[in-house]
């Protein structure tokens, strides 16, 4: 049996969507800049799927800006910030992705423009209060903090935040939602937030594809220059094939979301009730409540003594695919930022699962026993 529970890192493409963009590899390829019939076919259906994409998050087809995926969204959001909308402050959380830290990091050595770092609480929750009393200071900011961390699955008020910054003129606001775009509904006329970012192969689409949601009041220059696409705010072709598909996914994954979130959440709690069952000992990083923590994300912290250090490779030998921390950065030795920020750590062995609509069960019922044995033989 193999059962994948690495969809924080990214999920198999649906069917529906491997269906929607054969035509546009298969059958229509004409340039969205070219003005004759090949190219207005194409063309066509890049509006339509900005269009398809804006209403889904009450936003406006303007609003919406196809990027190569979530990193460079985070990276176009954040750089605009600083060179157009001349912020001087970024304040942000040491548990963001590597996509917003790095990005603010290289902010700071080219144009010393000021981070700030939120305390974060043993849950990896950003203080709100700290927040709120920086804001009062009357200096151009942008706040950067995700709406959940890919690795522990905490859950950002995002509201609250939303309307904090709203209550000052000189702060803009920019959440990563590239773990909940689709799998939370967005009403962007109600919340008001200047940027958001969102990644095609985390809800079921093609990889390399995104979007960066700019609200309309906010002006940026393009980051990509060279071609007038996309409002001449990112030059370059358009990914056709990419963006057909990731308007299939975002429609897919909002038609029915109340019954896939019913459904992982359902898989989430099992699989904690299930670990509890098999060892006290075992705990979880981050938030796990429903209401506090992404439905997709479980961080399990297995105490060294229950377990060995080769627990994901054992996993893999009987078929589970789950991740050590983020995945963004495997292929390296180093450990989770995120974790790091988190109080003891030192005698865990972490592990994190990530579920999706695809996953059953019966998926569930095979990993709980697998882990069992795991942990017994030890
Ligand atoms: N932001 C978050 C929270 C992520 O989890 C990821 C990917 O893991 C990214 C950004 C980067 O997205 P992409 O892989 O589309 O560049």
């Amino acid at each position: 049996m193999k059962v994948y529970l690495d969809n924080a890192a990214t999920t198999p493409m649906a069917k529906e969507v491997i269906d929607e963009i054969t035509p546009f590899i298969a059958t229509y390829f004409g340039n969205p800049s070219s003005t004759h019939y090949f190219g207005r076919q194409t063309k066509n259906a890049i509006e339509i799927t900005r269009k398809r994409i804006a209403d889904s998050i009450n936003a406006k087809s303007n609003e919406i800006i196809f990027t190569s995926g979530g990193t460079e969204a985070d990276n176009m959001a954040l750089r605009c910030a600083v060179t157009d909308l001349k912020v001087e402050r970024i304040i942000t959380s040491k548990l963001e992705h590597h996509a917003v830290g790095h990005t603010a990091e290289n902010l700071k050595t080219c144009f010393n423009t000021e981070i700030i770092y939120l305390s974060t609480d043993e849950f990896g929750n950003p203080s709100i209060n700290e927040l709120e009393t920086l804001l009062k200071e009357d200096k151009k900011t942008l706040v950067s903090l995700m709406h959940a961390n890919n690795e522990i699955g905490t859950l950002l008020p995002i509201k609250r935040v939303a309307q904090l910054c709203n209550q000052f003129d000189h702060v803009y606001f920019h959440s990563d939602t590239v773990q909940t775009m689709g799998h939370y509904q967005f009403d962007l006329e109600e919340l008001s937030i200047d940027f958001l970012t969102c990644s095609a192969h985390k809800l079921h689409g093609p990889k390399g594809i995104g979007f960066l949601y700019v609200n309309n009041s906010i002006v940026i220059n393009p980051i990509i220059t060279g071609g007038s696409q996309e409002r001449k705010q990112r030059g370059g072709t358009e990914n056709l094939s990419g963006i057909v598909g990731l308007g299939k996914a975002i429609e897919l994954s909002f038609s029915k979301l109340k019954t896939h979130r019913n459904h992982v959440e359902n898989l989430k709690q099992k699989m904690i009730k299930g670990l509890k069952e098999i060892d006290k000992r075992i705990l979880f990083n981050g938030e796990t409540s429903p209401e506090r923590s992404l439905y997709t994300v479980l961080n399990v912290c297995f105490p060294k003594e229950t377990c060995n250090s080769m627990l994901l490779f054992s996993l893999d030998i009987h078929g589970i695919a789950a991740s050590g921390g983020s995945a963004c950065s495997s292929g390296s030795n180093i450990g989770s930022h995120v974790l790091a920020e988190l109080p003891n750590q030192e005698n865990c062995q972490c592990v994190r699962f990530s579920f999706s609509r695809y996953n059953t069960v019966k998926e569930i019922d095979y990993t709980l026993q697998k882990i069992k044995k795991i942990i017994q033989k030890k």
